[in-house]
């Protein structure tokens, strides 16, 4: 099977299907082999893995990770793909391609396919997902050793920033609770088909066996983290008081933060993961 990596193969099998990208679904495929080895490098994918590849367009990493690893499953969302890669990945018997959305594939289910295998996920990612597959597959209870994606770069800066920078946010602290992020590659839009408008970055997040932090409640640290972040320009008592599902009064929130040392005029975008775990797991304390 010829290498798809590179313009001409690409090209012609799209046009052999006479193929039209669509941009809704954000497909830029790769078509460039060094960058495609560097990502299937980083991913320290062995034959003991199960690949989740997210998106696999016309099969171009796809056969990279099936020479790889022990099993790929492949989640295409558009049917209109599902015939080419039937040519592509025909030489592979251990790849599965399932055509359905990835964000409402139940990816706990989805694991069990994988044999008790760890699953690592490997993806050039359509970027309009970028943010909610992450926190998806972190949320989810598979067994996920590491996510090795192709992000735009202002995201992958995201994931490994700490406060004082203005890309900071809720999507940095959840990266940063879960997994270890690491940039592999800068990408030049010359590696796809077609060009992506932003610049994009290969990161892999190394899942932590433990997070660094103990938080007493994850679903509300997180709850607690959203809301500080929702409303970047309101201080943290006035963002947490505001915001709905907290149930917590403007009176705890000073309170917490008063036994931190802290003023009540402080901003949550100041707050580093350890500090809104123990305002978290304070305000917790003083609800119950
Ligand atoms: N992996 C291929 C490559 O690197 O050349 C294609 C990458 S392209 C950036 C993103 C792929 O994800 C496209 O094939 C697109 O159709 C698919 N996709 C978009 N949204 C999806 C979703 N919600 N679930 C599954 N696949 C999706």
């Amino acid at each position: 099977m010829a290498d798809l990596g590179n313009f001409t193969n690409t090209s012609e099998i799209l046009r052999k299907y006479q193929f039209r990208m669509q941009k809704k679904y954000g497909q830029n495929f790769l078509i460039d082999a060094n960058i495609l080895a560097k990502i299937v490098e980083a991913a320290r994918i062995t034959e003991e893995d199960c690949v989740l590849e997210i998106g696999p367009g016309i099969g171009t990493m796809t056969q990279y990770l099936a020479e790889a690893a022990g099993q790929v499953i492949a989640v295409e969302i558009d049917r209109g793909l599902i015939p080419i890669l039937e040519e592509t990945l025909s030489p592979y018997d251990n790849v599965t391609v399932l055509c359905e959305d990835i964000l409402k594939v139940d990816l706990a289910a989805l694991a069990e396919k994988s044999g008790g295998r760890s699953i690592k996920v490997v993806a050039n990612l359509p970027y309009y997902i970028t943010t909610p597959i992450i926190m998806a597959l972190f949320e989810s209870r598979m067994p996920l050793a590491s996510i090795t994606v192709m992000v735009q770069s202002e995201v992958a800066e995201r994931m490994q920033t700490g406060p004082g920078s203005k890309e900071y946010g809720a999507l940095s602290l959840a990266v940063q609770y879960y997994a270890k992020p690491e940039t592999v590659a800068k990408v030049p839009a010359s590696c796809f088909l077609p060009r992506p408008n932003v610049d994009s970055t290969v990161v892999r997040l190394t899942r932590y066996e433990k997070p660094p932090v103990e938080a007493a409640d994850e679903a509300f640290l997180f709850a607690v983290i959203r809301a500080s972040f929702n409303q970047r320009r309101k201080t943290l008592v006035n963002g947490l008081a505001n915001a709905g599902g907290l149930s917590v009064t403007r009176g705890q929130v000073e309170t917490v933060l008063e036994e931190m040392g802290l003023l009540p005029t402080v901003r949550g975008e100041t707050f580093t993961l350890e500090r809104f775990t123990e305002l978290s797991n304070r305000l917790l304390r003083l609800r119950k």
